[in-house]
């Protein structure tokens, strides 16, 4: 697995891009990773971790920019960790939208997250939580205004290339207000999803 510093106290983790996300480590209030990636490359992530001094129970907050089965990863790894995501990406998962279409990859979000108590995100510390569907209804993206970095998960992987709408719990008529949302925030790192 790569490991990028991408500023003080924040790493980015990559393997296999389009089958794993890019996890990302913010150790700033207290150690956070956002998204975990899939769940096949979860021993690699926790040797990449090792690797800059952590282990999975160092982490106390995970927060899922949203719930596809490649960003969820194996959070019961993660032992004292508290878990978020948006409100609607907890709904829609619990109404089985998110699952029906990813069960076919046999890989059901709900079934990754059997046992977790997963949390409704509200800004926390020194996050703002940015509400964008599109990719699907209940993404997020995440301000870090200190260091000026978007984690942009899935709604943005660069500043021309966008993420699919064309998913069972995408939002697409809402996708471009999203993205405008993001514009207005003068982020100077991208981090996105893949
Ligand atoms: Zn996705």
């Amino acid at each position: 697995m790569r490991i990028e510093k991408v500023a003080r106290k924040i790493w980015k983790f990559t393997d296999w891009p389009g089958l794993s996300s890019n996890v990302y480590l913010v150790d700033i209030d207290v150690p956070t990773m956002i998204d975990l990636g899939s769940k096949d490359f979860s021993g690699s992530l926790t040797r990449a971790l090792g690797r800059i001094g952590y282990s999975p129970a160092d982490i106390k907050k995970v927060i899922f920019t949203h719930l596809h089965f490649d960003h969820i990863g194996d959070p019961t790894l993660f032992k004292n960790a508290e878990f978020f995501a948006s409100q609607q990406e907890i709904d829609d998962m619990s109404n089985n939208r998110i699952g029906a279409f990813f069960a076919l990859f046999g890989t059901n979000p709900s079934a990754l997250l059997k046992g977790i108590d997963l949390k409704p995100i509200q800004n926390s510390g020194k996050f703002t939580i940015i509400e964008t569907p599109g990719h699907t209804r209940g993404s997020i993206c995440i301000w870090l205004k200190e260091k000026k970095i978007m984690f942009s998960g899935d709604t943005l992987f660069s500043n021309n290339i966008l993420g699919r709408t064309d998913l069972p719990n995408s939002a697409p008529n809402q996708y471009a207000d999203s993205l405008k949302k993001v514009a207005r925030f003068k982020y100077k790192i991208l981090c996105p999803g893949h």
